[in-house]
């Protein structure tokens, strides 16, 4: 049998492989140069999941070097052997935390077998690849929790990421300015010529031009279904659907990729959590918490799984200015809750709820929490390690993204343990006509096929807010509703609700005496100032405010000072057109 090769070797007969067919027979051929592996540990604990062949894989630690990993690999697949033995020749004697800096997918490039190192389930190269980044993460972090130094890089980038961004300065009008031109539809004009002042970004947001061309790229250059089929645009599109994953992974600084499950948006995730996680833990004597603030997405599914188990909700009460009244959480807080469900920040009222502290109070009593974000996750940054969250939702269209997707980010040991939702193609690992075994996370919670584009989207959009970066859009958009509130102020009859504007993000809703919500969007709307009016799918807190609707202006980056005076312009009309009531 010819000597194994080492990496720089295949490198370099690689680069000398001018056509695709010879490159496939000289991956057999390194294939057969594997070292025999042992029969007896041919057995099911040592493959790797997810693979169409079979790959067999032992790692182990050699004593006299703990932090290295050694790795012996076998497939009965010729091809899929060849690539086992590229990657034991990466990664075999290497430290843990070299394996994990090893941009294995820059070699597969090099070698020109990109396709074959692709996210897709279905791809026993990946699911390794996975497999020994794993165990190098574990051992990393074995390292850190006994004293070692190896803190992995990734993670420490996004530290600094984070701490930086605060020392910036806000954005700048002229910033804001530049910025507006990446989104085609703010230089549209009303049907009556006007310039759109778009100030209903609570409901939806508009797209800057790298999410519509990222978008139109997938379906124009590569687009095909994801984690199936054996052919390059499938590889390709199944790269862009995962990159987009790790990108939500690391704008909520979660500990791994499988954390992220597409869903349809925030809506769709809370349902996810009451469905899977709800019907396995919650029963009749159980209590599950919400606040008088939440939207009906994070009150009916629990309203929903209160008629299936016999479960109690309770509703933590506000103060008159629209903040969560914490002194009498206590009183709510109890040994039978299982589940705090809170917004991070109301979509009516702006309040900015306290994540960290809510969470710690809730797992002082063995509580989970859930955090809707749908509101919080395109205007500050969050950290779902650092806050210690369960289960947070959010939602692709309020944060530049396209509509139709979303995500719930879940701790891995509790999505782990959670039966699937919806039942389909992907999300099994196998399947006889007397039952099914579920997939691996992420898989498992994503059936059928996944909004493909519009995840390739987000993660377009999530590179745009970063680009900019969250704290710097948080302080603006605060700054606004400082000006927003200040102008409002001076216009009688107009009434703010919600708390003041440093407690709040860029979220102005009023109701203006003698004219209804509706009324008020409408003229508003004449004027060019798109703002929602309603009770914004919060009725109880409306209920609780003894209002039937309320008008609500809500900012984004692009919004300007000049568009807060335009809003309140457009009121004081409106004020003279109610003025006898
Ligand atoms: N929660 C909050 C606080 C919201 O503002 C919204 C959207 N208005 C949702 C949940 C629901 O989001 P989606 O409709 O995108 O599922």
């Amino acid at each position: 049998m010819a000597a194994v090769p080492t990496l720089g070797e295949i490198v370099s007969e690689f680069s000398e492989l001018d056509d695709a067919t010879e490159r496939l027979e000289y991956l057999i051929e390194i294939g057969d140069t594997l070292p025999e592996f042992p029969a007896a540990a041919r057995v099911e604990a040592n493959r790797v999941q997810g693979c169409q062949s079979n790959v067999w894989l032992i790692a182990s630690h050699p004593a006299d070097a703990p932090e290295r990993v050694d790795l012996q690999a076998d497939s009965d697949a010729p091809m899929v052997k060849g690539l086992v033995a590229i990657l034991v020749a990466a990664f075999s004697g290497k430290a843990a935390q070299e394996i994990l800096d090893f941009k294995v997918e820059s070699l597969f490039e090099r070698l020109k077998l990109r396709a074959f190192i692709s996210p897709m389930r279905s791809n026993g190269l990946h699911s390794m690849v996975l497999f020994v980044r794993n165990l190098a993460d574990k051992t990393v972090e074995a390292s850190r929790a006994s004293g070692g130094s190896s803190v992995p890089e990734r993670v420490e980038s996004l530290k600094t990421n984070s701490s930086n961004e605060s020392d910036l300065p806000p954005l700048t009008q002229e910033e804001v300015r530049r910025l507006r031109d990446d989104f085609p539809i703010l230089a549209t004009k009303t049907d009556d010529g006007k310039p759109l002042v778009y100030l209903d970004n609570g409901a939806t947001t508009q797209r800057p031009r790298s999410v519509l061309a990222a978008m139109t790229a997938a379906y124009e250059q590569y687009f095909s279904n994801v984690h199936r089929g054996g052919h390059s645009l499938a590889a390709r599109t199944t790269e862009q659907y995962e990159r987009a994953r790790q990108l939500a992974r690391d704008f909520l600084r979660a500990r791994h990729s499988h954390e992220v499950i597409f869903t349809s948006g925030t809506t769709a995730a809370i349902n996810l959590v009451a469905r899977s996680w709800g019907d396995a833990n919650i029963g009749a004597n159980d209590e599950v918490l919400l606040t008088e603030m939440e939207h009906h997405s994070n009150i009916v599914p629990w309203q929903q799984l209160a008629q299936r188990t016999g479960c109690k909700l309770r509703f933590a009460p506000i103060t008159d200015d629209g903040q969560l009244d914490l002194e009498r959480w206590s009183e709510i807080l109890n040994e039978r809750t299982k589940l705090v469900a809170f917004t991070a920040v109301s979509n009516v009222l702006g309040t900015i709820n306290p994540i960290a502290e809510l969470t710690r109070r809730a797992h002082a009593i063995g509580a989970k929490v859930l955090v809707d974000a749908a509101q919080a996750a395109p205007h500050q940054p969050l950290d779902v390690q650092r806050d210690d969250i369960d289960f947070l939702a959010l939602s692709g269209h309020k944060m530049l993204g396209p509509t139709g997707i979303g995500l719930l980010y879940g701790k891995e040991s509790l999505i782990d343990a959670m039966p699937p939702f919806l039942g389909g193609g992907s999300m099994i690992r196998t399947v006889t006509i007397d039952g099914f075994s579920p997939a691996m996370l992420p898989a498992k919670f994503e059936a059928g096929t996944p909004p493909i584009v519009e995840a390739i989207g987000l993660g377009a959009a999530i590179e745009y807010l970063n680009a900019i970066g969250l704290e710097r859009i948080h302080r603006y958009e605060q700054s606004l509703a400082q000006a927003a509130h200040a102008a409002l102020a001076s216009i009688d009859g107009l009434a703010i609700l919600g708390p003041s504007p440093e407690k709040k993000g860029g979220i102005v809703t009023f109701t203006l005496r003698g004219a209804h919500p509706d009324e008020v969007a409408k003229v508003l709307d004449a004027n060019g100032v798109a703002i929602r009016a309603g009770h914004h799918c919060a009725m109880p807190l409306h209920q609780r405010l003894g209002l039937p609707a309320s008008s609500r202006a809500s900012f984004y980056l692009y919004n300007t000072l000049a568009e807060v005076e335009q809003l309140a312009e457009a009121l004081r009309r409106t004020r003279k057109i109610f003025e006898a009531k």
